[in-house]
């Protein structure tokens, strides 16, 4: 008798699995289902840092506000220079920064004047002090060096009155702040912050606290989503731990998608016997995609419920971090600025032979540091399984190997994108 064919379903195994789309697809796809946010509020500047703009910024004010002396030394008429040896100056006032000389000054005078200090009427050049020579009777002697307008801020130079400084939708860093802080700007008009809901689903987790019994993990996916999302500049809404349970996973699918512009949970993507995810999703919204080519994070599933955008992150430590920091963080930051950001991307000699699978998006956790010569090198950060969070602590950047990459030998520069500035 014939023995019946063996036949093995689709799995995370195979290169491409069967509806699975590309990295690529699913940033795009994520980006049509977002409408930018369009609320506001108004907030003190200084709590401005890591806010966006909900409106273009106009100054109202010329920066500086005055024309100025970018040096300690002395200030005269560009004219009164001499073309060539050395001439005498009488010092007829002193100008330090804040206050104003009512002298005009003529050739053959000058004003002793301080960085900041308003110029004198007549004057357009300054000298400075470590270049002229005091005389005893009180004379400055200058040489022939000097250019005409030298050391001289002038009005509006940094910033002109009614120009646009910075556009809607930008994020706030601290030299902003301080842009706006030198136009009088006390209070902004930012986008409020979106609101992610998140909870964990697994009937093995266990909160910190409790005893671990065989085959229980405390759950650390709340913990990292948090971190990220606080760090994101996210109001958090964190929903705790729902058991692999129909009906509670429904209810808590549906309250966090009225609560919130983005839901995010993690596990129960799968394949196996309690991963609902899907189901829930397909039966209360709309399932844009759950697999992508990409390792780890294949089972990745996004759609949205009611306005909010959903993404069932899996439950792999390693792969929920991974799949925020791909598209979950971009989609929050095209929430607020309407663009998705184009991240910082560097070129590193790999010290490692890496292997992959073509067809797929690999991500592996690695280790950038400088060389001998100060060349970027970058080597894995340890075992790559996905279920291994230390193999992202220990890291610094991701190694990022494209569809098209089938193996890295050592020497070979690829792509890595650092989380950390510090090496
Ligand atoms: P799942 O996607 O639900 O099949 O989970 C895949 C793996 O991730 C399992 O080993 C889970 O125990 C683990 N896991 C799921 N959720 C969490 C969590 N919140 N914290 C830590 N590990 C988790
Ligand atoms: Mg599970």
């Amino acid at each position: 008798m014939k023995e019946p064919e063996f036949e093995v379903q689709p799995s995370c195994a195979d290169v491409t699995v069967h509806n699975s789309i590309s990295v690529a697809e699913a940033r795009s796809a994520i980006q049509n289902q977002i409408t930018p946010l369009r609320d506001q509020e108004t907030v003190a500047i200084r709590s401005a840092l890591g806010r966006y703009l909900a409106c273009d910024c106009q100054s109202r004010l010329d920066v500086p506000s005055h024309t100025n002396s970018a040096m300690d030394g002395y200030a005269l008429l560009g004219r009164d220079l001499p073309s060539e040896g050395v001439k005498s100056y009488e010092v007829i006032d002193t100008v330090t920064a804040g206050n104003i000389s009512r002298k005009t000054v003529k050739a053959g005078q000058c004003v002793r004047i301080m960085t900041g200090g308003s110029m004198p009427a007549g004057t357009d050049t300054v000298v400075m002090q470590e270049q002229v020579q005091v005389m005893d009777d009180g004379l400055v002697r200058i040489d022939d060096r000097h250019r005409v307008g030298q050391n001289v801020r002038h009005i509006g130079e940094d910033i002109a009155r009614d120009s646009v400084v910075f556009n809607e939708g930008r994020k706030l860093s601290a030299a902003d702040v301080g842009v706006l802080a030198s136009l009088g700007v006390a209070e902004l008009r930012v986008k409020r912050r979106p609101r992610v809901a998140f909870f964990s689903t697994g009937d093995e987790l266990r909160s910190m606290g409790d005893q671990l019994e065989e085959g229980q993990v405390y759950d650390s996916n709340r913990y990292t989503l948090y971190s990220m999302l606080t760090t994101a500049g996210a109001e958090v809404l964190d929903m705790g731990v729902i058991k692999d349970d129909k009906e509670a996973l429904e209810e808590a699918f549906d309250s966090a998608s009225k609560m919130a512009d983005v839901v995010i949970t993690s596990g129960g993507v799968s394949v196996g016997e309690a991963d609902y995810t899907k189901e829930i999703l397909e039966r209360l919204g709309k399932m844009d995609f759950w697999s992508l080519a990409m390792k780890p994070g294949r089972p990745l599933t996004f759609g949205k419920i009611g306005n909010a955008l959903f993404f069932g992150l899996p439950g792999n430590p390693v792969a929920v971090m991974l799949t925020y920091m791909q598209f979950v963080e971009p989609a929050l930051r095209y929430f607020s600025s309407g663009e998705w950001p184009k991240l910082l991307l560097l070129k590193a000699r790999s010290e490692a032979k890496l292997k992959k699978k073509p067809g797929r998006f690999e991500y592996v956790r690695g280790i950038l540091s400088y060389d001998d010569e100060g060349d970027l090198t970058v080597r894995p950060s340890g075992t790559q399984g996905s279920g291994v969070l230390t193999s992202m602590s220990r890291s610094n950047c991701l190694v990022l190997l494209n569809e098209e990459i089938n193996v890295v030998e050592p020497g070979d520069t690829v792509t890595v994108q650092p989380y950390d500035v510090v090496l």
